[in-house]
């Protein structure tokens, strides 16, 4: 796996995707994927709000420290509400859509992100 895949299943994971979801979505084993997150150096893992790697050993954390979450959500008010609606197209059908939650969601469907995901790949 390259640094990019790995960063790709990061970012999914981030997203509130659980392992086993993960392991369905690339077709493999649950014990490989959690492999997979967990040699992830902590100085490949990026603070969402200064960019500094975070050097942290969980690799589901977004932040450097403290100060930049509680910054991150003052700016991002809608970060911390589950329930706030979003809109997006879809880049493998063009078809808009919405949907709720607190994490990004690309594509429409989870057949589209399979399509899309597997087309990036060749
Ligand atoms: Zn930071
Ligand atoms: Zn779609």
């Amino acid at each position: 796996m390259t640094p990019k895949e790995k960063n790709q299943l990061l970012e999914l994971r981030r997203n509130g995707w659980s392992i086993k979801r993960l392991a369905e979505f690339i077709h493999k084993t649950i014990p490989m994927i959690k492999k997979i997150l967990y040699s992830v150096r902590p100085d490949e893992i990026y603070c969402i709000e200064c960019g500094k790697p975070t050097k942290r050993r969980n690799v589901t954390s977004k932040f450097c420290s403290k100060e930049c979450k509680q910054k991150y959500y003052k700016e991002h008010p809608d970060y911390l509400k589950k329930k706030t609606m979003h809109t997006g197209i879809c880049p493998c059908c063009g078809k808009e859509f919405t949907y709720y939650g607190r994490s990004h969601q690309t594509y429409c469907s989870r057949s589209c992100a399979k399509k899309h995901y597997f087309a990036k790949l060749k």
